[in-house]
C-alpha cells in the first residue's frame, strides 16, 4: 500500500508490500542481493559470515546459493560446498588456501591445463614448487612426497589425453603422509565417480560442463566432508571475493534435474561413436577409458559406472596437423571451441608436446564432445569430413 507520507522518489526506492506466504513450487527463488537486510543492529553484530544458518551479504551466500552448495554437497557425497565463478577459480581458491610460499604441490602430467599454468605462476611469483607425475604412477606417488608437500590434485581421466589414474591408490599413499588429495571430478559430473569414498578429501567440479549443460553459465564448486578443511577453503573463498550471480546459479540449478539423463545419453553416444572411429583407417588410437586400449581402462572399470561424452582420438601419423585441422574444418554438425558438457558436439585440436613434456605419440589429436544430437547424424559429419583428408 502506497504511503501517503513518503515523496514519489523514495516510493520508488523501496515499498513495504510483502506478497502473501504459501506460494511453493519445485524451482529456486532466484535471490539477487548484495546488501542483505538485518533485523536490527544486534541481528547484525550476532552474525558470522561463515555460518550458513544466516546471511550476512551477498558475497557470503543468498538462499539460491546456499541451495545449489547443499544440492552438490549431496549429489557429490560430501557435508560442504563452495562456489565460485569458474572452474578454475574453484582450483584457484583450493590451491591459494592450502598452499604458502615454501610449500610444494604435486600435480598430474595430463592436469587440465590451465591448472598447470597456474602452478608454474605460483612457482615463478609466490615460491611454491610444483613436480608434476606420471598420472598412471599410482601408490609410488609416495616417493615423490616430500615434508614440504602440502597439496596432490588428480583428474580422472586427464581432460585431453585421457589416461585414468589409480585415485585410491594415490590417495593411500598421500593418507599415509598426511597430504590431502584434490581431484578435478568434471568428466564424471560426480554421478559415476563416488570420489570420497575412493579416499579424496577435496572435490572440485567445473559446473560450466553438465551441471549446467547449456553452454551458457560459468561456474565451479568445492566439495568437502571434513569441517576444518571447509573452513580452510571457505576462508580463501572470503579473502578472494569469490562471488557468483544469482541468476548463473538458477541455470546451474535448473540443469541438475536432467544432468543423469543427459548425462547417460552422451555416454552412449560417445561409446558407439568411439567404437566407430576405432575402426577407422585414418585413427590410430581412440583414447576413452571404456576402450581397452586406453591407459588405466581397467581402473575405469573397477572404479566408475559410466562415463562421460568427452574423449579424444589420434590420428595415424602420415596425417600432417594442416589435414587434421582440414578435417576438423569440414566438419558441419560438431563445432569448433572450448568446453564441453552441452548439447552440441564439438572438436578441438591439441598440441600436445606443448602441454605434456614426455608425450610419446606422433599422430595429431583431436578431442570430441559428444553433443546431444542424433548418432547417426554426427557419424555421417565425421564420413564427410574424413574424405578431406584425401
Ligand atoms: C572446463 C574445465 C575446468 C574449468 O572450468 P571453467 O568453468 O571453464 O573454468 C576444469 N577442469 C576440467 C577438467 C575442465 O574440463
Amino acid at each position: 500500500m502506497a504511503d501517503e507520507k513518503k515523496s514519489l522518489q523514495t516510493l520508488l526506492t523501496a515499498t513495504d508490500y510483502r506478497p502473501p506466504e504459501g506460494f511453493s513450487a519445485f524451482p529456486s527463488a532466484i535471490h539477487h542481493a548484495s546488501t542483505v537486510l538485518f533485523k536490527n543492529v544486534a541481528a547484525l553484530r550476532a552474525r558470522n559470515w561463515q555460518e550458513k544458518s544466516g546471511y550476512t551479504y551477498g558475497l557470503h551466500g543468498t538462499p539460491t546459493t546456499f541451495t545449489l552448495e547443499a544440492r552438490l554437497a549431496e549429489i557429490e557425497g560430501g557435508s560442504h560446498c563452495l562456489l565460485a565463478p569458474s572452474g578454475l577459480a574453484a582450483i584457484a581458491m583450493i590451491n591459494l588456501a592450502l598452499l604458502k610460499s615454501g610449500d610444494d604441490l604435486l600435480l598430474p602430467d595430463n592436469a587440465y591445463n590451465p591448472n598447470r599454468e597456474l602452478a608454474y605462476w605460483l612457482q615463478s611469483d609466490f615460491g611454491i614448487s610444483s613436480q608434476f607425475y606420471d598420472p598412471m604412477i599410482g601408490e609410488q606417488i609416495g616417493e615423490l612426497i616430500k615434508p614440504t608437500t602440502r597439496l596432490i590434485w588428480t583428474e580422472a581421466p586427464g581432460s585431453v589425453s585421457m589416461e585414468m589414474p589409480d585415485v585410491p591408490a594415490i590417495c593411500r599413499a598421500a593418507k599415509a603422509h598426511g597430504v590431502p588429495v584434490a581431484l578435478d571430478n568434471t568428466w564424471s559430473a560426480g554421478l559415476v565417480f563416488r570420489a570420497f569414498e575412493h579416499g579424496v578429501d577435496i572435490v572440485m567440479q567445473a559446473l560450466t560442463k553438465y551441471q549446467s549443460g547449456g553452454s551458457d553459465a560459468l561456474m565451479g564448486a568445492v566439495i568437502t566432508r571434513d569441517k576444518a578443511l571447509h573452513r580452510k577453503i571457505d576462508t580463501a573463498h572470503m579473502r578472494l571475493g569469490l562471488g557468483v550471480s544469482a541468476d548463473d546459479t538458477y541455470l546451474v540449478l535448473r540443469g541438475l534435474p536432467t544432468m543423469k539423463l543427459r548425462f547417460d545419453a552422451h555416454d552412449a553416444s560417445a561409446r558407439k561413436i568411439a567404437a566407430w572411429l576405432k575402426q577407422r583407417p585414418e585413427i590410430a588410437q581412440v583414447l576413452h577409458p571404456a576402450l581397452e586400449d586406453c591407459p588405466g581402462h581397467d581402473i575405469w572399470k573397477r572404479d566408475f559406472t559410466g562415463a562421460a561424452g568427452l574423449f579424444s582420438v589420434l590420428f595415424d601419423p602420415a596425417y600432417s596437423e594442416t589435414q587434421t585441422d582440414r578435417f576438423i574444418d569440414s566438419l558441419k554438425l560438431f563445432k569448433i571451441g572450448y568446453s564441453w558438457g552441452g548439447a552440441n558436439s564439438l572438436a578441438v585440436p591439441y598440441r600436445m608436446t606443448q602441454i605434456r613434456r614426455d608425450w610419446p605419440h606422433q599422430g595429431q589429436l583431436v578431442r570430441f564432445n559428444i553433443g546431444l544430437e542424433d548418432v547417426q547424424d554426427l557419424i555421417n559429419d565425421l564420413t564427410q569430413a574424413f574424405k578431406s583428408l584425401q
